[in-house]
């Protein structure tokens, strides 16, 4: 018999422990008896049912070859997924913006404004570029049968200035049948509504960040005079749910607003009143971007206290809960088999980010920076293969400390920029590590409480 090393135990009483797979999400209870011949691999003394239910849920195999053609198999079927993963695109069509978070990582780029062509060719050029990076992909793969997915932002991509390049880039995506989705502050959002309502079924979502309470907010995301925009964004989100469009509202917690997300949560459900338009989102900051590194939590302590928060207050379950091991998680506790991954993120699949300055970018976090350019579209279009290949390459198979870790196919590599200040130290070609045991034990057993 050959146990699998991609496997975890929790205690979860004193007579009990939880096995999870790490490979496919089975998760079991099994009594310390069985915790202990298993760990001693005292398989011979195990009952039949449990062998056979391990081996049927892939924590045992029959022995070692049986294991290892097992993982050759299963890391050529997700490579396969992979590499023909549906593109998906990114427009940036200006970098101007209307406000000045202090966290703003946007200030650091090293490309402002916007375009020097016209803005509606600048999307034409855009378009044609995203045509024909469909029409390699296509013949290569086939016709997909997926949305086709192009997220605007910028900068902030809904400034009032910007109606006529946003009115053009959704005529161009519904002619298309592809499907948008915007990353805004929400402040210029009531000039936008007739245009949302005219390409009512190209328009997926508009995520807008609010930070907390206004006392909160109105200190981190503020106007380049110094005003907050809380009044401003609450408007704009209660006029978009009134108008039928769905709201991702994204709330960046550091040690400044988490103690007061219950208060948010109590706004949010008195406001909306639970609408299905409005789905919020707890992002916990992985940098302090501009405003530096001191307020950063960290994962396990802010997830601990979140749910702490959530036991006093049951309207923080308003909340998604955005933590590394999300997807994982989920799979646990909804009784679905888990998507292995070798790959963290679109970044090292066919992502594709074009600005209005006709350059190409493979992951959001470079945009704006020279580094992390890995071509041009305009006037030629040419990238540069040892970088496009670099993030192609940011797989678990290609990087020796991920190739042995048992978190590999729940993490793939981890997120280069998740500390993106210090841009010289992005090296994508380097595991970006995450806590996994321990986030995983503290979100499984505290969700346990509830089951
Ligand atoms: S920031 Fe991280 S997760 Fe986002 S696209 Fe870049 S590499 Fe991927
Ligand atoms: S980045 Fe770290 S945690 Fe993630 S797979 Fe690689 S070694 Fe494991």
């Amino acid at each position: 018999m050959f146990l699998i090393k991609e496997i975890e135990f929790i205690d979860y009483n004193e007579n009990e422990k939880i096995m999870i797979n790490l490979i496919n999400g089975a998760t079991d209870i099994i009594d310390k008896d069985i915790y202990d011949k298993i760990i001693n691999k005292n398989f011979n003394k195990l009952d039949k049912n449990v062998i056979d239910c391990m081996m049927e849920r892939r924590y045992l195999f029959k022995n070692k070859i049986e294991y290892t053609t097992f993982l050759e198999e299963l890391n050529n079927r997700i490579e396969e997924l992979e590499k023909k993963a549906t593109p998906n695109f990114l427009v940036v069509p200006s970098y101007a913006c209307n406000l000045h978070c202090i966290y703003c990582y946007e200030q650091t780029y090293m490309i402002k404004g916007t375009t020097n062509i016209d803005p509606i060719k600048m999307v034409d050029l855009q378009f044609d570029r995203i045509d024909k990076i469909m029409e390699e992909y296509e013949n290569q793969y086939g016709k997909t049968n997926d949305d086709i997915r192009i997220t605007i932002m910028g900068g902030e991509p809904l400034l009032r200035c910007n109606l006529k390049t946003i009115d053009y880039i959704f005529e161009q995506a519904k002619k298309r049948n592809y499907t948008i989705d915007i990353v805004s502050n929400g402040v210029d959002l009531n000039y936008f509504i007739e245009l949302f309502d005219k390409y009512k079924n190209t328009l997926h979502h508009i995520q807008i960040t609010v930070d907390g309470i206004k006392k909160i907010h109105d200190k981190r995301r503020i106007f380049h005079d110094g005003r907050g925009s809380f009044d401003l964004i609450m408007n704009n989100i209660k006029l978009a749910i009134e108008n039928d469009i769905l709201i991702v509202l994204r709330v960046n917690v550091d040690d400044t607003n988490i103690k007061e997300l219950p208060d948010l949560a109590d706004i949010l459900v008195k406001e909306f009143d639970h609408s299905e338009n409005l789905k919020p989102y707890l992002y916990l900051l992985q940098d302090g971007g501009c405003s530096g590194e001191q307020n950063i939590i960290n994962e396990k302590i802010g997830i601990e206290t979140i749910f702490k928060l959530e036991e006093k207050n049951p309207n923080m379950s308003i909340f998604r809960k955005k933590f590394h091991p999300e997807n994982f998680i989920e799979s646990i506790f909804s009784d679905t088999p888990y998507q292995p991954v070798l790959r963290h993120c679109g970044a090292s699949k066919n992502q594709y980010i074009l600005d209005c300055k006709s350059n190409v970018y493979k992951c959001w976090h470079g945009i704006g920076n020279n580094n992390y350019r890995v071509g041009t579209f305009y006037p030629k279009y040419e990238l540069d293969n040892n970088k496009t290949s670099d993030w192609f390459n940011r797989s678990v198979e290609k990087i020796s400390k991920c190739k042995e870790c048992k978190y590999r196919y729940i993490c793939g590599t981890g997120c280069p920029a998740a500390k993106h200040m210090s841009d010289e130290n992005m090296n994508i070609k380097e595991a970006s590590c995450v806590d996994y045991k321990e986030l995983i034990k503290t979100i499984v057993l505290e969700k346990m409480k509830n089951n």
